[in-house]
Formats: structure tokens, sequence, C-alpha cells
């Protein structure tokens, strides 16, 4: 049986707490927000109070280093607050965002510890990766920007698109070719600051579900040498490490989505009476209700898994690409057995749903689509066997 510490469970308590009385009241504007076609993202005026409330209730720097002043919580820890998060629809993170936190601290020099690392897992600052192109995402050795050394700087020419967080982030992490290796070899990652000339925004992009990515055009964009991050022609891995991590919030977020639809459900099944009997008492339903929870359970459990094993050190790349598919696909069936539960009022603008559902459909893409996962997992499993 998989137990979390007693410490762990009350952080679990007290983030469902949070997440109930602070997050799950702001879902009325949000879903506003969202169905006026605005961003679905907290405004600054509902999130600087959150961001206070965090801080005030030690929600900070859940996996920062105690020597960053971090509570350096294990995965495990993590995961299951993660769980809580995706109950609601509230797009909502404790700071900082934990996939470049820990790709700065594998790869960051101790120049660049002091000046991104520590004021990035202090909470103060904010960061975006941009990796895709618009010829290369599922696959993003094929990426195409390129940078070239002049003297004691890179000199960084190419597009990227679908990148999240723009908006918000005081730098970016630019994954960019430099040497002649093809593919994965000679990818190098840069730390660009927002307002760096030859660094622009072009465009941004309206995602599903009121997210927004952005189109970013980099044109001699010259950074000086310090910028570079990690070794030269070596960004591949570290890329890789912070996508991991990212999977397994993913996983978590997706079992909290569902557990949250599922909650919806039942209330509902129990409510709602067609052809003189519950919708509760129908196999229809049932089935629904039973397959959702099964699945809830499984999935939790594929990340609590994959958190202890990387608590250990072990390396998680499979499990991860395992909860991607699993949980997104969860999520997506758990939530549209739910919308269809609520018959119209589950297909209309005004329940969080539809966020979820639109959510966990963008999920199915981003850090890497379920067929690339599908596709990964089956060669690791038949060259495991050889
Ligand atoms: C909401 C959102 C946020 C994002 N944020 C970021 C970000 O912050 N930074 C960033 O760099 N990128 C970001 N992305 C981009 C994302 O990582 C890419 O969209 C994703 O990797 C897929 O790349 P692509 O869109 O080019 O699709 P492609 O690579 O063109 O793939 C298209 C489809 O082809 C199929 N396919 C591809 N390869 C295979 C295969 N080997 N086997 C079978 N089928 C296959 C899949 O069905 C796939 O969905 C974001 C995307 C979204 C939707």
């Amino acid at each position: 049986m998989f137990e979390l510490s007693e410490e762990h469970r009350m952080l679990k308590d007290l983030v469902a707490k949070f997440i109930d009385q602070e997050l799950i009241p702001l879902e009325r504007s949000a879903i506003a927000r969202e169905a006026r076609g605005e961003a679905v993202g907290l405004p600054p005026e509902e999130e600087g109070p959150l961001l206070e409330k965090c801080k005030e209730l030690g929600l900070w720097a859940l996996d920062v280093p105690e020597e960053l002043g971090g509570a350096n919580l294990p995965n495990v820890a993590l995961m299951a607050m993660n769980e809580e998060l995706g109950r609601t629809c509230v797009p909502f993170t404790f700071p900082p965002d934990s996939p470049n936190l820990h790709m700065l601290m594998a790869v960051a020099n101790e120049d660049q510890k002091r000046r991104y690392l520590a004021p990035y897992a202090a909470g103060e600052t904010k960061s975006a990766i941009a990796i895709s192109e618009p010829g290369a995402g599922g696959d993003p050795a094929g990426m195409l920007t390129r940078a070239v050394r002049d003297g004691d700087d890179w000199v960084i020419n190419g597009r990227k698109i679908w990148i999240s967080r723009v908006s918000s982030a005081d730098f970016l992490i630019v994954m960019a070719r430099t040497g002649e290796g093809k593919r994965a070899d000679g990818v190098t990652a840069f730390l660009v600051d927002r307002g760096t000339p030859g660094l622009i925004v072009e465009r941004e992009i309206k995602m599903l579900g009121g997210q927004r990515t952005y189109e970013l055009v980099f044109d001699n964009c010259r950074v000086p040498a310090s910028q570079m991050l990690g070794k030269e022609g070596k960004g591949f891995a570290p890329m890789q490490l912070r996508l991991t991590v990212r999977r397994l919030q993913m996983g978590a977020w997706c079992t909290g989505m569902a557990v949250r639809a599922l909650d919806m459900l039942c209330e509902h099944a129990t409510q709602r009476v067609t052809f003189g009997q519950r919708l509760a008492d129908r196999q229809a339903i049932q089935w629904w209700i039973t397959d959702a929870a099964t699945r809830i359970h499984a999935c939790r459990l594929m990340v609590m898994d994959a958190a202890a094993k990387q608590d250990k050190g072990m390396d998680v790349r499979t499990e991860a690409s395992m909860i991607k598919v699993f949980a997104t696909e969860m999520a997506a069936d758990v939530i549209d057995h739910a919308m269809q539960a609520f018959g119209a009022m589950g297909v209309t603008k005004e329940l969080p749903l539809q966020i979820m559902a639109a959510k966990v459909r963008a999920m199915r893409v981003y850090e890497g689509p379920s067929e690339v996962h599908r596709a990964t997992i089956a060669r690791r499993i038949i060259d495991a066997r050889k």
C-alpha cells in the first residue's frame, strides 16, 4: 500500500483547503473570462493576494533545495499536492514553476545560479522555455534555430512557436543548434532576458481553454557567452530532464481533474431523475463511475510509483511517458462522461468541466503528443528484449 508520511499528508490537506477556499471561488471569473474569449489566466488583482496567501502558508519554493531557502520536498509529496491543484480549472502553480527550476539546478554555473536560479527559486522571477518550431515540435531534434559564436557573444537566428508563459517571463531558456552535429547532438540552451534586442514576440496565439502561446522570432539576437546554459552542444539531456518533471506533474494534475469531474458526476447522478429513476441507478452511468474511479486509482499509483522512484534517483523517463499517455486520456474520458451526465448543462460555458476538457485536450499534444510517447515506450520495450 502506498502511504504518504504524516507530514506530507498534512501538507496535502493544507493544499486541499487552499484549493477549496482560495482557488475554487475564483472559478466563476475564470470561466467568464474564457467565455468572453479572454485569457483564462489570473489577472494581477487576483494573483497578487493568492501569492501572498501562499507565502503565508509556506506553499512556496516547495521543490527548491534548502540552501536556496526552499522546502526541498520529495516528489511523492509534490505529486500529492499537484493532484489537489488539478481539481480546479483556475490555472495556478506554487512558485517557482518546477521544470525550468530543475533544468537550472542541473546545469547553471555559479554565476548563473546567482543571477537566474536564486531569484527564480525565490519566486521573484518567471521563465519560459522555447523549444518548438514551425517545422519541429514533436520531434524537437529537427530544430533549425541556430546560434553562432561571434567573438564574446552568441548570435541567435530562427523562429519558435507555441511557447507558453511568454507574457510573464523575465527570461527564456532558448534551445538552438550550435554545432554541425545532427539532431539531438549539437543543441545548446541559452538564457535570453526579456527585452533583449532581436527577441521579437511576433504574435499571441489563442489556444483551447483560454490558454495562450506565442510565436517568437530571433533576428540576430545577440547574447554574451555567459548566457550559454550548460555545455555547448549538450542541451538536449537537461531539456529532457525538465520534460520528465512536467510529465509527472501533468499526471498528478490529470488525476485531480478527473477526481473533480467524478465528484461532480456523482453529485449530479444522485439528484437528477429521468424516466422516473435517478441517473445513479442506471447501469450506463454506474459503469462510467466505476471506470473513472478505477482509472483514477491506477493513475495515482502510476504517478506515485514514478515519484518514489525519482526520489531514489532512478531514471523514470519511460514511466513519465506512460503517465503522460494514460493520465491525459483517462482525464479526457472521465471529464467527457461527466459532461454527458450533465446533459445540456455539461456543454455550456458555465461549468468548470468544459475548461478542464479543453485543457486536457491540449495536454495530449504538449510535452510530446501521445503517439510520440507510445512510439518511444514501444521502442524501449523492444530494445530491452534485444
Ligand atoms: C498549450 C500548448 C503549450 C505549449 N507550450 C510550449 C512551450 O512552452 N514551449 C515549447 O517549446 N513548446 C510548447 N508547445 C509545443 C508542443 O510541445 C508541440 O506542439 C508538441 O511537441 C507537438 O509538436 P507539433 O505541434 O509540431 O506537432 P507534430 O510534431 O507536427 O505532430 C503532429 C501530430 O503528428 C502525430 N505524430 C507526430 N510524430 C509521430 C510519431 N512518431 N508517430 C505517430 N504519430 C506521430 C501526432 O498525432 C502529433 O500530434 C505547446 C503546445 C501547446 C498545445
